[in-house]
């Protein structure tokens, strides 16, 4: 059955500003299911220090004002990141959201770390069919009654690219959950293109590389998988099994976002933000051009199908010059794998509807 994906564009063919037309995009799915009095958890990621692609606070700022008119009671939510940062705990995680700009005075939404400070704040849930029996998300989306995912779509080395479903599932997950979906990827060193710098070592949360007379070596059975090495490497001398790393941790997320999903009886509102469309995630500590134009937002219950309309939509545009894309990417050719081939991003939809998480199968309706 074909799932409904509202979207509204970002050219400005009118001299509404982007909020408003974000608002019509909300009053068109609609919260009318989210009640007076109730919690409702707006899952997003702050951004890293120093990264500029997350979604910009007017956009949360717009929905916590229609919440608030419901008498509902909205908080900002997010999840301690695996690798280090200004995110692996929630006193510094919580600090940078205000410095990218999500303070209380701005968006009107207090900010919780939904696992705590140490990420021991979880809850553990029942999961499946394939890799998990349970699986541990932060408490606070546990508790909440109501959901609402903001996701800024982007490229992902390790998944192709990163939508609704990432964000259920990494974004949702406790730290020992989103070791456990990274568990399978196991670093190499390729000795010829390492030049020593030591920088993959200084990055490692758990000491799992060492540097002997200019010599990396991994210690695989105290990696836990996060992938910080591969992209503090600049000379490309990190690889991994990438195929098969890619393939299981898309799995996994996609039985997490599940599991998530199941917490709550009333509909998940998903809102894809295909603005800034970066290729990398807003975990790093930088931002690079965008590799194709901004489209829009999209929003939709179903999280598969509005991420298959996301990739859809990038792989319809045009690739942008001086990007991260290959000269002469254009319509048609799906752009994430041109920047990160050692991903396939189709598993995640494919199993996501394979388990039941949604529909690859849209109707995309234009919101004027
Ligand atoms: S960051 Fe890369 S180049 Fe530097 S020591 Fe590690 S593997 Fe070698
Ligand atoms: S060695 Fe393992 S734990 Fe350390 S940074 Fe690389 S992937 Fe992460």
């Amino acid at each position: 059955m074909k799932s409904d994906v509202f979207i509204i564009r970002s050219r400005a063919r009118t001299h509404d500003s982007p909020t408003q037309r974000f608002e019509r995009l909300i009053h068109k799915i609609g919260l009318d299911h989210i009640k007076e009095y109730q919690t409702v958890a707006v899952k997003m990621h702050f951004g890293e220090d120093g990264a500029t692609g997350y979604i910009h606070p007017s956009y949360p700022c717009i929905l916590g004002k229609l919440l608030k008119a419901r008498r509902a009671k909205p908080f900002l939510t997010d999840t301690n990141t695996l690798y280090h940062g200004f995110r692996a705990n929630g006193v510094d995680h919580h600090e940078l959201a205000i410095r990218n700009g999500f303070a209380f005075d701005v968006v009107g939404m207090p900010v919780v770390i939904a696992d705590g400070i140490r990420s021991h704040s979880v809850r553990e849930i029942p999961a499946g069919p394939r890799h998990f029996k349970t699986v541990k998300v932060g408490g606070a989306i546990w508790e909440a009654e109501n959901l609402i995912t903001l996701n800024h779509f982007k490229g992902h080395l390790l998944t192709g690219f990163g939508g609704a479903i990432k964000n259920l599932s990494m974004g949702c997950g406790s730290r020992a959950t989103k070791q456990r979906m990274h568990a399978d990827l196991k670093p190499e060193i390729k000795v010829e293109s390492c030049i020593g710098c030591g920088e993959c070592v200084a990055v490692c949360p758990v000491g799992a590389i060492h540097l002997e007379e200019g010599r990396v070596e991994f210690d695989h059975g105290t990696c836990i998988g996060c992938a910080e090495c591969l992209s503090a490497c600049l000379y490309g001398a990190i690889r991994t099994q990438w195929s098969g790393s890619s393939r299981t941790v898309q799995e996994k997320m996609a039985e997490v976002a599940l599991a998530v999903l199941s917490l709550f009886p009333n509909p998940v509102l998903h809102f894809n933000f295909l603005l800034n469309i970066t290729p990398e995630c807003d975990c790093l500590k930088w931002t690079d051009n965008p590799i194709v134009q901004n489209i829009g937002i999209l929003a939709s219950t179903d999280p598969v199908a509005v991420d298959q309309a996301g990739l859809d939509l990038v792989t319809e545009s045009t690739g942008l010059p001086d990007s991260a894309l290959p000269d002469g990417a254009g319509e048609g050719m799906e752009k994430f794998q041109l920047v990160h081939s050692q991903a396939d991003p189709s598993v995640q939809l494919e199993y996501g509807e394979t388990i039941g998480l949604g529909s690859r199968d849209y109707r995309l309706i234009e919101i004027k």
